[in-house]
């Protein structure tokens, strides 16, 4: 089915996305109801499911009588993240059985979010060097750790990392990383169906829990009560316990005075909003991960351009990873501008041809008179016509706009420079250096 399917998606798609997007969805098999396709990356799989998962179910329905769902496997299998939404409360129970056959201990982390892959900036050094104290030496100093910062700054990848260091270094360490809503769930379940008891043991018998983003149980008493006792109980046991927040322990409405005393017990760390070079850094880090390479310019621009939000900021790479891949081009400043330009609302510096000139002629060491002259020797040609070039991508004037801050120049003399380095840049990688060089030192 899935040959014949793709068959037709090849007719209906273009080559290039043909061959990017649907060629390399492998067929695994299939159950009564699904279609398992193998995908290269989560990126990818993202992807595909938002722009492509249409098709492929009509494509797939016009060649079998059936309808399938279609579910994607990443090459690598990873575990979910916890952050998924809950199964309903009967599948819950159905699944809470069979993990009972397995093992009582599911860690449930993100193999993604380690230490390796977090960027350490100014502003969150503490949380990190925190994080790491504990995963180096779990239950000694700093029981509980509390981290606590904003929306997607960070707290989920840091205490995922805790426990995958610890994993690594000892497979049979008893980990769990719970969400809060999670862990009411479980318990809610293990109320109806009566199993308490087994709950109870199971947060009992744990060297390291982690409780992300516990302002979720604020005016949940029997949530915080059943928390209560599990904090005490592996606390003096002298198990490490990890909790993060949106806030620190006395801000959070609704949590018991007796919580927030415990968790002042340990350590408090915070996650600020990053700067700009941290978020940079940040972009740079993901970019290679998902293996694109993103200049410095887009990346400057990106940073600025973002809220502190760095899921806000890797869905912007994200976009701009899958416009490039689509339409088969490299990433450019122009195009992050474009793809970008509903996100980012003119937070950017205004980049004015002054700005521009100034720059290019620093850069050459030359004089912005000389730039602008109609002298026609090599060291004056090639400045000028970068600089009439970077004018056209970064500003909004028109030709005889920029022709006229040039010293008068027509029409047809600015037209042939930009096309002349356009040209130039695909094949000259100094002078495309050169170029994003410049542009680099104008968003500074
Ligand atoms: P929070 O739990 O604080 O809302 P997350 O931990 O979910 O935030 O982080 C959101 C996204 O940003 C994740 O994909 C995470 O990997 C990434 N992220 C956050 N901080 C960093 C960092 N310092 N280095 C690398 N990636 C980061
Ligand atoms: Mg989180």
């Amino acid at each position: 089915i899935w040959l014949e399917a793709q068959a037709n998606l090849k007719k209906v798609l273009t080559g290039q996305t043909f061959s990017t997007w649907i060629e390399p969805l492998k067929f695994l098999g299939n159950t009564d109801e699904a279609i398992i396709l193998e995908v290269p990356s989560s990126f990818f799989q993202k992807y595909v499911i938002e722009k492509y998962l249409g098709m492929i179910r009509e494509a797939i329905s016009a060649v079998s009588p059936k309808s399938y769902q279609i579910e994607f496997q990443i090459v690598e299998p990873k575990p979910e993240p916890a952050a998924e939404p809950e199964p309903k409360p009967a599948k819950e129970e159905k699944k809470e059985k069979d993990k009972d056959k397995k093992s009582e201990f599911i860690p449930n982390l993100n193999p993604k979010y380690t230490f390796e892959s977090f960027v350490c900036g100014a502003s969150n050094q503490f949380a990190y060097a925190a994080s790491q104290a504990v995963a180096n030496k779990p239950a000694t100093n700093y029981n509980p750790l509390f981290i606590y910062g904003g929306v997607g700054l960070g707290k989920t990848h840091l205490v995922n990392a805790i426990g995958n260091q610890i994993l690594a270094k000892n497979p049979k360490a008893k980990i769990c990383y719970y969400s809060s809503e999670k862990f009411m769930n479980e318990m809610i379940n293990s109320l109806r169906y009566k199993k308490m008891d087994e709950f109870r043991n199971k947060f009992r018998k744990m060297d390291l829990l982690l409780i992300d983003d516990i302002q979720f149980m604020a005016g949940k008493e029997a949530t915080q009560e059943e928390f209560f006792h599990t904090f005490n109980a592996l606390y003096e046991s002298h198990k490490q316990i990890v909790v993060t927040s949106d806030k620190f322990p006395k801000d959070i409405p609704g949590l018991e005075e007796r919580l927030r005393s415990r968790f002042e017990w340990g350590l408090i760390a915070d996650i600020q909003p990053p700067n700009v070079e941290t978020k940079v850094a940040i972009l740079k880090k993901k970019s290679d991960q998902h293996q694109v390479n993103i200049p410095d310019d887009v990346a400057l621009f990106l940073a600025e351009g973002a809220t502190s939000n760095i899921r806000e900021l890797e869905g912007m790479l994200i976009r701009l990873e899958a416009f490039a891949s689509l339409t088969g081009n490299e990433i450019t400043l122009s195009m992050a501008r474009e793809v970008m330009k509903d996100i980012i609302v003119e937070k950017t510096k205004e980049i004015t041809v002054e700005m521009i000139q100034k720059q290019v002629a620093e850069h050459f060491r030359i004089k912005v008179s000389e730039l602008k002259s109609d002298k026609r020797i090599k060291t004056l040609v090639v400045p000028r016509q970068i600089a009439i070039y970077i004018c056209r991508e970064l500003t909004k004037s028109s030709f005889p706009e920029i022709g006229e801050k040039f010293g008068g120049k027509d029409h047809s003399t600015i037209i042939h420079s930009v096309r002349k380095i356009e040209k130039q840049l695909s094949s000259d990688p100094d002078l495309k250096s050169t170029v994003e060089d410049i542009k680099k030192k104008l968003f500074m």
